[in-house]
């Protein structure tokens, strides 16, 4: 039989998941809770939708912070950005909570025409709070520089905001519960086109499971943005050879950007 101290130290830490999970429900007005029998994209798709941008209103009506300014300035990209950045701060919806360092929130222009979701913070993003400062990050960092970009001109994040332990893959809840901060986002900076990076944020936005191999390449829609799925520069390092179908798929996106002169 458990002890009182590990029984109690198993029912406070239900009663935190369960008050996150309310939380959740709360914020994204969403009545998908992991676990329950419907499918996480159906109910997510239905839920996070136009209305998303009136429950950021919402939400800034019960903070009592400075909220007769934002609600003042709904509209205003930094006012609405501020607040779901401090959402996010403290944000305890899934486990990743526990082991983050940072949350890796995200970077560049709110004003970018063009956005990069990859798939969830390594090592040195979950140390620096900054998305793709690694490896890969320096090799986004070139791929953008040759679109004829600055890394400042564009914005970057992922399809999570917390690392994954040992940089595992995401878990699908892991995925249902940061999506809507990412479709937040995406409402608030309304890019021309969004690329996506490795299968996860393709797979994720288009709610597809075909190999990223087939979608690479190929133009989609996501809420009337624009979408370019692509590898992830991770998998380019890996793989060099297949650096040249990126660069396909990056003047595909200068094009439709008037970014592209032969
Ligand atoms: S990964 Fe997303 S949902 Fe999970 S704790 Fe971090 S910010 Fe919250």
């Amino acid at each position: 039989m458990d002890s009182p101290e590990s029984f109690r130290e198993q029912l406070s830490e239900t009663i935190e998941q369960l008050k996150a999970r309310l939380e959740f429900e709360a914020y994204f007005a969403v009545d998908y809770l992991p676990g329950s029998s419907l499918g996480p994209d159906r109910q997510l798709d239905n839920q996070v939708g136009p209305d998303s941008k009136q429950q950021v209103v919402t939400d800034l009506k019960a903070d009592s912070l400075d909220s007769a300014e934002l609600i003042q300035s709904a509209d205003n990209k930094q006012a609405r950005i501020k607040s779901l950045y401090q959402k996010t701060r403290t944000c305890a919806f899934c486990d990743l909570h526990k082991t983050r360092t940072n949350v890796v929130f995200g970077d560049g222009s709110l004003d970018a025409e063009l956005v990069f979701i990859g798939e969830a913070p390594g090592h040195e993003e979950d140390i620096s709070a900054k998305p793709f400062v690694g490896l890969a990050g320096g090799l986004l960092t070139k791929i953008i520089n040759a679109m004829k970009f600055k890394r400042s001109d564009v914005y970057i994040t992922n399809l999570l905001r917390c690392r994954p332990p040992n940089n595992r893959n995401p878990l699908p809840e892991e995925v249902v519960c940061c999506k809507p901060y990412l479709i937040e986002l995406l409402e608030i900076i309304k890019p021309k086109v969004i690329c996506t990076l490795g299968k996860f944020a393709a797979h994720t936005l288009l709610n597809q499971t075909i190999p990223i191999s087939q979608l690479r390449g190929q133009w989609f829609e996501f809420k009337g943005i624009k979408l370019m799925p692509t590898f992830h520069p991770a998998y380019l390092l890996r793989n060099p050879q297949d650096k040249k179908l990126v660069w396909a798929d990056m003047k595909k996106i200068m094009d439709v950007l008037n970014k592209y002169e032969t």
